[in-house]
């Protein structure tokens, strides 16, 4: 907390309740990869205890309407990004390497406040949390036979920068409010499930609503620094060749070092990537990429340490830093996952063949991608 009490964390627990006691309003919230590799510290359960299928029972008695898994459209992220990317190397004479990942808020504004100049180089694919919305308010709607305004979409993320990034004005593509309605940080639902006398030591497991609470094992090492990367690899290596590599294979970007770099060749194609995390590393990436020391074709940055585990919405440990064991958890959970390539996840492939017909169609452009130039950065931060 701040000493002298001139910054408060924001909470937006009452929203949710608000919302959750409205019988006019349809709840739909997700639970980001993250969040499930930390919602437990602070109830002291053992994270083998502590599973992402013991939240989903307690957001179930809390009184949610449906419960997915973010994991689904962070494997429709990979297709959508993925083709992007692999449409610039097909092109690449006329082309701007490296091609950087959207999928951080924080480092999205860093880019666009430090290096304006080179705010074409982001992918325009918009962030797992953002694509979970516009096909909660738009697909999502349809399946329920709703109309789309009834769609309260909530997210469980690990991360305080997802609260503005809800708030863009562009980020209401479905023609139905936001995308996301209100974003919980992992501490609030801590709070929530506190407030609701649930006892998590007691939760039985219960399995996500369907067909968007299906999510594979590239989706949920989205959490840790390297995941996107890996994720994105997987599935361009398909797209390019037809078949499926050794889902290790791209294991190389693992790891909690600040700044890694990895070549691969994909299909006779030679790819230089690098994965950042945390902005001082990122700062240092970015200086040596602007001053020509290092050629990348595509990178990943994460503004926190660690990725997403380490986010700034997750719960504090005063002294320890948790991050890597998160990480530990998610890269065990993509492991025993039977699902290990984003391509590969029925839900998303049902969505394109029966919604948005291929990734980078014109409804996929229209619901899933975003301009980032179409925002100013705001004049200054009133909460936090
Ligand atoms: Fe949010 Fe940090 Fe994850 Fe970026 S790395 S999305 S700021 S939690």
């Amino acid at each position: 907390h701040c000493p002298v009490g001139a910054l408060r964390e924001r909470d937006d627990v009452q929203k949710v309740l608000d919302a959750l006691a409205d019988p006019e309003k349809i709840t739909v919230v997700q639970v980001a990869p993250a969040v499930r590799a930390a919602w437990g510290e602070a109830f002291g359960l053992p994270r083998k205890f502590a599973t992402v299928k013991r939240l989903v029972s307690a957001l179930r008695q809390i009184g949610f309407n449906y419960i997915f898994d973010t994991n689904f459209s962070a494997d429709l992220t990979i297709m959508e990004e993925g083709s992007e990317f692999l449409e610039k190397v097909k092109n690449k004479e006329n082309e701007t390497f490296p091609m950087f990942t959207s999928c951080c808020p924080g480092w999205v504004r860093f880019m666009k406040s430090q290096y304006p100049g080179m705010v074409d180089q982001l992918s325009s694919a918009k962030s797992p949390q953002q694509m979970f919305g516009a096909v909660a308010k738009s697909y999502y709607a349809k399946l329920l036979d709703v109309d789309p305004s009834r769609i309260y979409s909530i997210s469980i993320m690990p991360c305080v920068a997802k609260k503005h990034e809800c708030a863009i004005p562009v980020m209401n593509d479905a023609g139905a409010g936001p995308d996301v309605d209100v974003v919980l940080t992992t501490r609030e639902v801590d709070r929530l499930i506190r407030a609701e006398h649930i006892i998590p030591s007691d939760l039985e497991e219960e399995e996500f609503d369907m067909p968007l609470g299906t999510g594979s094992g590239a989706g949920v090492i989205f959490g840790a620094t390297g995941g996107v990367m890996e994720a994105a690899l997987r599935s361009a290596y398909y797209l390019v060749t037809g078949r499926n590599p050794d889902p290790d294979s791209f294991s190389k970007v693992r790891g909690m070092d600040g700044w890694k770099e990895a070549e691969f060749n994909l299909a006779g194609q030679n790819l230089k990537v690098a994965v950042a995390s945390g902005l001082s590393n990122t700062r240092k990436l970015m200086e040596a990429i602007r001053k020509g020391e290092v050629q990348y074709h595509f990178v990943e940055i994460m503004a926190c340490p660690g990725g997403c585990a380490g986010g700034g919405g997750q719960p504090i440990k005063d002294g320890e830093e948790q991050a890597e064991a998160r990480c530990e958890v998610l890269y065990g959970l993509d492991k025993v996952n039977n699902l290990r390539f984003s391509h590969e996840n029925p839900s998303v492939q049902k969505c394109y063949q029966d919604y948005l017909e291929a990734p980078l169609s014109h409804l996929s452009h229209k619901l899933l991608h975003t301009d980032h130039h179409a925002w100013l950065m705001p004049e200054e931060e009133t909460e936090e």
